[in-house]
C-alpha cells in the first residue's frame, strides 16, 4: 500500500480522526521541518483544548535507591556495585512530605527501586498519614503483589506509575532479565480494577528500538486509556550493560518530542509530564516538552545527599540545587511560557467514549 503524505495525516489528526500505526511511523520518520512544526502546533492546540493552560506540579520523593532487579538500562540495578545505596526511614519520609505539603504542592510522588525492605503494612500506615496532609499520593514502586497494591489503595493512595518502557515484546525481553511482559500489563489491570489512576510510559531512543516499536507504544497508550504517560529519552548510564550506546542528543530529543506530541493528540486529556530526563538530555528540554503537549512537571524534593545517589541515569539536572529551589524555578518556567501553575489535584477525567 502506498504511504499517505505526512501533511494528509496531520490534517486527519487535526480533525481528530484516528490514524494507523503506519501513519504514526511515517510521522516519526519524517524530518521535513514544516511537518514537524505543524505536528507540534497541533499537539499544543489539543493540549490547550483538553487540559488547558494549567501545569500540574508533582513533588517527587526518591526515598530508596535499593533495587532487587537488573533492568539493563538503569543505574539503580542490583548489579551496579558502584552505587552508594540509601534508604530513608518512615519518619524521614513523613517529615519531608509535611514540608512539601506546606509549600502548596498538591501531589506527592513516592518513588524507589523495587525495595521490599519497606514492609507493605507499615508502608500503608505511612500513606494513611501522608493523606491526612491533604495531598494526592502517587506511588512508583515497581511490580508488587496484588494484595500490596490493594492495601495501599485502601490506605488512600490515589495513583500508581508503572511504565511498560516498551510495548515491543522482543525489546522488552532484551531489556528486562527479571520481568515478564504480560505480568507487567497484568499489574496495570489489577491497579486499574482497584481504582487507581494508572500511569504507563516508555523510553525513547533505546538500542534496537525502531519507529514501528514507538508507534506501537503510542497505539497502546491510546488503547489502554492510561491516566498518565511518562515519555522520556533513554540516557545511557556507564555502569550498566547499555552504557556504551550512543545517539545524537538533539535527534533523540526531537524523536521524544514527536512521541510526546502524537501521544497528546491521540490520548487527548492524559496527564503528560515534561520529564527531567528530557531536561537532562538537552538544555531547555522540558520547556520544549511543555510546548509539544506536556502539562505536568515533577520538581524533585529528595533531600541531599540522597538526591545525587538516585542516579537512574547520569548527569541529572538540578541535583546540586538547594532543597525547595526546584519549585520557584519551575514556577518561573511555566509563567515564561504564558502558562499557569495549576491549583487543583490534577486528577484525570476518564474518556467516556
Ligand atoms: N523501580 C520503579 C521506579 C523507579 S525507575 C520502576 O521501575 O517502575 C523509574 C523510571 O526511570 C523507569 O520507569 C524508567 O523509565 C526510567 N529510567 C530508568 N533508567 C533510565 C535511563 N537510563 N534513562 C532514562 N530513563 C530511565
Ligand atoms: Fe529497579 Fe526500576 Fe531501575 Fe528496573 S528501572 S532496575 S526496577 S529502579
Amino acid at each position: 500500500m502506498k504511504e499517505k503524505p505526512c501533511m494528509d495525516i496531520l490534517e486527519m489528526l487535526e480533525k481528530e480522526e484516528d490514524c494507523s500505526q503506519g501513519d504514526i511511523v511515517s510521522l516519526l520518520r519524517c524530518d521535513d521541518p514544516e511537518v514537524v512544526e505543524k505536528l507540534f502546533t497541533i499537539a499544543d492546540t489539543k493540549r490547550k483544548k483538553y487540559v488547558g493552560d494549567g501545569v500540574h506540579l508533582r513533588g517527587l520523593v526518591e526515598f530508596s535507591n535499593f533495587c532487587r532487579k537488573n533492568c539493563f538500562y538503569c543505574g539503580l540495578r542490583k548489579e551496579n556495585k558502584k552505587l552508594k545505596r540509601y534508604r530513608m526511614s518512615f519518619e524521614e519520609i513523613y517529615a519531608l512530605c509535611e514540608r512539601i505539603a506546606r509549600l502548596g504542592i498538591r501531589t506527592i510522588v513516592l518513588q524507589s527501586g523495587e525495595d521490599t525492605w519497606y514492609e507493605a503494612k507499615t508502608f500503608a500506615e505511612l500513606i494513611h498519614r501522608i493523606k491526612k496532609l491533604g495531598v494526592a499520593v502517587t506511588l512508583s514502586l515497581g511490580e508488587r503483589e496484588p494484595w500490596e497494591y490493594a492495601l495501599w489503595r485502601d490506605a488512600g493512595a490515589d495513583r500508581y506509575l508503572l511504565k511498560q518502557e516498551t510495548f515491543d515484546r522482543e525489546l522488552f525481553v532484551h531489556l528486562h532479565p527479571d520481568d515478564d511482559y504480560d505480568k507487567r500489563l497484568e499489574c496495570q489491570k489489577v491497579l486499574k480494577d482497584l481504582g487507581y489512576q494508572v500511569g504507563s510510559g516508555n523510553m525513547v531512543g533505546l538500542p534496537y528500538q525502531t519507529c514501528e516499536a514507538l508507534a506501537l507504544d503510542i497505539k497502546k497508550f491510546q488503547e489502554w486509556d492510561f491516566d498518565m504517560i511518562g515519555i522520556g529519552p533513554f540516557i545511557p548510564h556507564p555502569d550498566t550493560p547499555l552504557g556504551e550506546h550512543v545517539m545524537d542528543p538533539e535527534a533523540k530529543c526531537l524523536l521524544t518530542l514527536k512521541v510526546l506530541a502524537l501521544t497528546r493528540i491521540l490520548t487527548k486529556n492524559t496527564n503528560l509530564p515534561a520529564t527531567t530526563a528530557l531536561g537532562t538530555l538537552v538544555p531547555g528540554g522540558r520547556e520544549r516538552g511543555l510546548r509539544c503537549g506536556a502539562n505536568v512537571l515533577m520538581p524533585n524534593f529528595t533531600p541531599s545527599p540522597y538526591r545525587m545517589q538516585y542516579t537512574i541515569y547520569p548527569g541529572k539536572i538540578c541535583v546540586q540545587e538547594a532543597w525547595g529551589n526546584c519549585l520557584p524555578c519551575m514556577e518561573k518556567m511555566v509563567t515564561k511560557l504564558g502558562r499557569t501553575v495549576a491549583t487543583g489535584f490534577g486528577d484525570r477525567v476518564r474518556n467516556s467514549s
